[in-house]
């Protein structure tokens, strides 16, 4: 078992501003944390590449494209929505993002490694084809799976979100595609305050109270996602890692603790290595509040490498 983890120093030059959650601070944190921790010796350090147009066309539309070039500052700051802060070096942080993914699908089914960690900012779960939304520019893990279906030819790949926010941008983009399963669960009522996908054979969205904890969370997986992900036999899962539902973690009103983070990641690696010879790329969303988004992170990295 080997595991990549990519990223790249770009992401840290996405500016979001004085006092913005989503700022580089958290990469940094992660950074730290594997290192004190040593298990950065054991992992494959991987640059991130930019993403190409033609894979980003796979899910955004061009006119998206075109508007996201053109409206990125000189200098100074913009606004691409009333949270999503723009600044000189987002562009290139969002295209080494995007392609983080698109590298850990490329060594994940080249055989390279068993399963990839993608640190990277800005994160993609809010961003749909053709909006940029809650921090979010390109929908990286949309993105990697668009590029795992058509440049790889996947037949039966999963999307697991385990994000205190609905991914709107990735359920935007995938459903409705018969070779994906997407499995989330999220506060609600909360943002983004989009509509909620029905429930289907392809689609398990569950979303939880804002009092809800470790137990409601436990379930939502044990009861919900296990048994669809268990009766699809995916390829390979891809996880959208947000750690905002940490009780520390202000962004949200779930309260789960670090242990309910290393309990999910368990439960997707058992399912990768049933069915797809343990095939992960997992990429970070959310999780603001630093302290636990390392812990968190690096108990997630423990268990994609088995330790
Ligand atoms: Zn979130």
């Amino acid at each position: 078992m080997s595991t990549a983890f990519i990223s790249h120093p770009d992401c840290h030059d996405h500016d979001t501003g004085e006092g913005h959650p989503e700022n580089a601070q958290r990469l940094s944190a992660i950074e730290d944390r594997l290192l004190a921790s040593r298990i950065s010796d054991f992992v494959r350090y991987l640059d991130a590449p930019e993403v190409t147009r033609e894979q980003l066309l796979r899910a955004h539309t061009p006119g998206y494209l075109e508007m996201i070039d053109a409206v990125m500052p000189q200098k100074g700051y913009a606004r691409l929505d009333p949270d999503t802060v723009i600044s000189p070096g987002t562009l290139q942080a969002a295209k080494r993002a995007a392609g983080s993914v698109i590298l850990a699908v490329d060594q994940v089914i080249g055989g390279q490694v068993t399963n990839a960690f993608c640190s990277v900012r800005p994160p993609g779960h809010h961003a749909e084809s053709d909006r940029a939304m809650g921090f979010c520019i390109y929908s990286n893990i949309a993105i990697g799976v668009k590029h795992a279906l058509e440049e790889h030819g996947l037949k039966k790949v999963a999307v697991v979100d385990f994000d205190v926010h609905q991914a709107n941008g990735t359920e935007d983009i995938l459903i409705g595609d018969d070779r994906v399963l997407y499995c989330s669960v999220f506060q609600h009522p909360f943002f983004p305050y989009t509509t909620l996908p029905d429930n289907s054979e392809r689609v398990v969205s569950i979303p939880l109270e804002a009092s809800a904890a470790s137990p409601e969370f436990r379930a939502a997986v044990n009861d919900h996602w296990l048994p669809a992900l268990e009766q699809f036999q995916p390829e390979i899962i891809f996880v959208s890692a947000g750690f905002d539902a940490h009780r520390d973690d202000e962004m949200s009103y779930v309260n789960l603790t670090d242990a309910d983070f290393r309990w999910v990641s368990e439960a997707i690696v058992r399912v990768a290595e049933a069915s797809a010879s343990g095939r992960i790329v997992s990429a970070l969303e959310g999780g603001y509040e630093t302290n636990s988004l390392a812990r968190c992170v690096e108990s997630h990295m423990r268990v994609l490498m088995g330790l």
